[in-house]
């Protein structure tokens, strides 16, 4: 059985007091619930969330980091530095990485690679836009972007790893997946996986994210391949969010 995670994904939302209010409600809110809750704030509040969150059974993450090591990157931020703030996760490939920055496969291979080598558990992000769905390429995108990653990596490290399937059409549109059609790709997605290694797509977890709200969680999380939820303006709003924690538990 696959304990159920819901990673709340802030982006480019928050100030230091309005993350100190929103972390000690969810904080509060998580007690007793049996799934993993994640936040993941932008770079500049982890010193935050760390100080706010350790010891309590909140996890933190960061949205992005860089493929390399260290060096000449101006303004990135490597794995190493993410671990020193005591992240566990990192998102690797959100969409808006892909289309707004350029990221391609390869460099988000690079960097799940990055994340795995220092101990962070990159939460893949995968997922066909609009005009990919209605031109009926929705399972030739997402097999895509996975397979970058398989070729780069190896299926075992999927052990270590999440996959999060988020169809752009549905992120920040208000516009969720219905349960039937989250469910279709995140079952190709463990089929994909299945056919390298059956132990590692049964224990994989695939989240599911798209304008999920309270009132849509439980049905897409009680799908049979959807084992929890990446979540983006809903992961703001305390109540929201452990309204999304509660669906998933
Ligand atoms: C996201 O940012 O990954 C996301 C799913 O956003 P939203 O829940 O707002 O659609």
């Amino acid at each position: 059985m696959r304990k159920k995670l819901v990673a709340g994904n802030w982006k480019m939302h928050g100030s230091l007091q309005q993350n100190a209010a929103l972390l000690e409600q969810v904080k509060a809110g998580v007690a007793g619930l049996v799934c993993d809750v994640v936040v993941c704030p932008p770079y500049p509040y982890l010193a935050q969330v760390q100080a706010l969150l350790s010891g309590s059974a909140v996890a933190w993450g960061a949205q992005s980091l860089s493929e390399h090591a260290a060096g000449a990157y101006t303004a990135e931020v490597s794995a190493s530095m993410l671990q020193e703030f005591g992240c566990r996760y990192v998102l690797v490939g959100h969409s808006e990485r892909r289309a707004l920055y350029g990221e391609t496969d390869a460099m988000i291979a690079a960097k799940f690679v990055a994340a795995q080598k220092v101990g962070l558990v990159p939460v893949l992000c995968v997922g066909e836009t609009l005009a990919e769905r209605e031109s009926g390429l929705t399972a030739d995108v997402v097999a895509r972007q996975l397979s970058a990653v398989l070729a780069a990596a190896g299926v075992s490290t999927l052990g270590a790893a999440v996959v999060a399937y988020e169809p752009v059409w549905a992120i920040g549109t208000g516009v969720t997946a219905s349960p039937q059609q989250a469910q279709e790709v995140h079952a190709a997605i463990r089929r994909q996986v299945a056919a390298l290694d059956v132990a590692v797509a049964n224990n994989l977890r695939i989240l599911y994210g798209g304008s999920v709200k309270p009132q849509s969680a439980a049905e897409l999380f009680g799908q049979a391949d959807v084992d929890g939820g990446l979540i983006g303006g809903a992961a703001l709003v305390a109540d929201d969010f452990l309204a999304i924690c509660r669906a998933a538990n």
